[in-house]
């Protein structure tokens, strides 16, 4: 009897502070950098968040646990965007101003959660959530900590620096200036504090501004040669003469040409034979929706998902596919909307 009554007790005891314990870690999440420095090399737990939350706050890296140089690029353009010494290593300010902005942002997935639960809490899309914390794979584990913010529907982060103001960023962003106030709700769009966090709504790629280059991304020339054969837009088909809607452009270069990643991202897809009529290709994700398309290859230096710099070699030019002669076709796409490259081509 006392024995069954002691079990019972203790069974109450348990429950108890299980219940405190999930209490104190839905109160606070927080990441599991900052116990020691990350730089160049480290693996961990620890990198994979700063990772993340390089990410969100719009610095895009992989979330791969492993510090590379683009986690390093990364982590240097947030660390200018707060005035802190851009020296590429997660040290005590660097974790300081970073727990600053994300207070609050970190959730802790628990067993049963899958990202199309979070995203009907959270009142967001699935990716809304992946973009955001740069995840490339649909499943999520127990344990893990994701960035999440209420109807945070593709929302980026900005931190605003001297100098800005509100309708520039508006323009800037391609958002109304409305809209950005009512996402942050701001009443007065005077007060803007340097290092204030804004959400920039993004919702969808297609709501890039077209004509203008993102500032965020600099697009470096592909090839050396500024040849260009055929231009983008309307022409007649080179094999056929129907009139056709040309993507990209051809760069008239001899096959075996040395073919550079116009900015730095990673490889989404290469693609091998005739492709429709593309040939060898490679495909860059930059980012944000932003892809750049590399086509008529005669050799592939990359593999699918490999992150790569800008200038980094990645093919060499040939004449595969549906060719009329040795050529590169570079493409510039904003999710499926291709634009003119030499709009940002410098
Ligand atoms: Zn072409």
């Amino acid at each position: 009897m006392y024995k069954k009554r002691g079990i019972l007790i203790g069974l109450i005891i348990l429950l108890f502070s299980f219940a405190c314990i999930t209490q104190e870690v839905y109160a606070a999440v927080t990441p599991s950098f900052g116990a020691r420095n990350l730089k160049t090399g480290m693996r961990g737990g620890d990198v994979q968040d700063l990772q993340k939350a390089l990410n969100y706050l719009g610095y895009p890296t992989e979330t791969d646990g492993i510090f590379g140089p683009s986690t390093k690029y990364a982590l240097m353009q947030f660390q200018k965007s707060v005035s802190l010494q851009a020296d590429g290593i997660g040290g005590a300010a660097t974790f300081r101003a970073l727990n600053d902005i994300l207070e609050g942002c970190w959730y802790e997935v628990k067993p049963g959660d899958n990202l199309s639960s979070l995203a009907k809490t959270y009142r967001t899309s699935v990716q809304g959530i992946m973009a955001t914390n740069g995840l490339t794979r649909t499943t999520i584990k127990a344990g893990e900590k994701l960035l999440l913010t209420i109807g945070s529907e593709f929302n980026r982060a900005y931190i605003v620096q001297r100098g800005d103001n509100l309708s520039v960023l508006a323009k800037r962003f391609g958002v109304s200036l409305e809209k950005l106030l009512d996402v942050n709700s701001i009443e007065d769009p005077e007060y803007l504090c340097i290092g204030q966090q804004l959400l920039i709504p993004q919702s969808l790629p297609s709501r890039y501004n077209l004509g203008s280059q993102d500032e965020s991304l600099v697009i470096i020339w592909p090839v050396t040669s500024r040849r260009i054969t055929s231009g983008y837009g309307w022409r007649p088909h080179p094999i056929g003469g129907n009139r056709q809607f040309h993507g990209g452009i051809d760069i008239g270069v001899s096959t075996g040409t040395s073919v550079y990643a116009a900015a730095a991202g990673r490889v989404k897809s290469v693609g091998r034979g005739w492709q429709n009529g593309y040939g060898n290709n490679i495909v860059l994700d930059h980012g944000r929706g932003i892809t750049t398309w590399y086509g008529h290859l005669s050799e592939i230096l990359v593999k699918e998902g490999q992150w790569v710099t800008q200038g980094q070699q990645i093919a060499k030019s040939g004449n595969t596919g549906m060719s009329t002669g040795p050529h590169l076709d570079f493409r510039i796409k904003i999710g499926d909307d291709t634009i003119d490259p030499l709009k940002w081509l410098p």
